[in-house]
């Protein structure tokens, strides 16, 4: 007596299951493989940002504080020129720190440093140049800066004109 043979799965199976089968098999391991490879470029790309973040905030302690000074300044809005006559020195001298500060912050000019500065968390945002950049400093306790106190005049003004109009 000879034993019965099982039909195979295979057998079972009709070409066009098999296909079907063989596809969403293969998909399912090369999202598996794609999946492990974007989340391994992720942990690499969010390991990159750290350190370059630590690097450049280990960067910005070599700056001066004259250097600082600059950043904060060219952070605040102020042109080459401008950071030159508030800090009474020469505008290539200015030129001079700047390149200097690109130099140490890997950055390809001085406003790529000023956001290098800004993700590498040495600067928070700051408002300025209105009422409520002009409300921050004083909250601060600081006096504001000519691009708040300008922009604190021009809402008050404002605020006189609305208030003569409606009257
Ligand atoms: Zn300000």
């Amino acid at each position: 007596m000879s034993p019965q043979k099982r039909p195979s799965a295979r057998e079972l199976l009709t070409d066009t299951s098999v296909e079907i089968l063989a596809t969403v098999f293969a998909g399912q391991v090369r999202s598996a493989v794609i999946e492990r490879a974007l989340k391994q470029m992720a942990e690499a790309e969010a390991e990159a940002v750290a350190r370059g973040a630590a690097h450049r905030r280990q960067a910005v302690t070599t700056l001066s504080d004259r250097q600082l000074a600059i950043l904060r300044l060219r952070a605040d809005g102020y042109s080459g020129p401008q950071i030159a006559a508030k800090l009474t020195i020469a505008v290539s001298t200015v030129d001079y720190h700047e390149r200097v500060i690109c130099h140490r912050l890997e950055a390809v000019n001085i406003t790529n440093a000023v956001d290098r500065a800004y993700q590498a968390g040495i600067f928070r945002r700051e408002r300025h140049g209105d009422h409520a950049g002009y409300a921050a400093h004083l909250y601060r306790g600081e006096d504001p800066c000519d691009a708040c106190k300008t922009g604190e005049r021009a809402y008050r003004n404002n605020l006189r004109q609305q208030r003569e109009a409606a009257a």
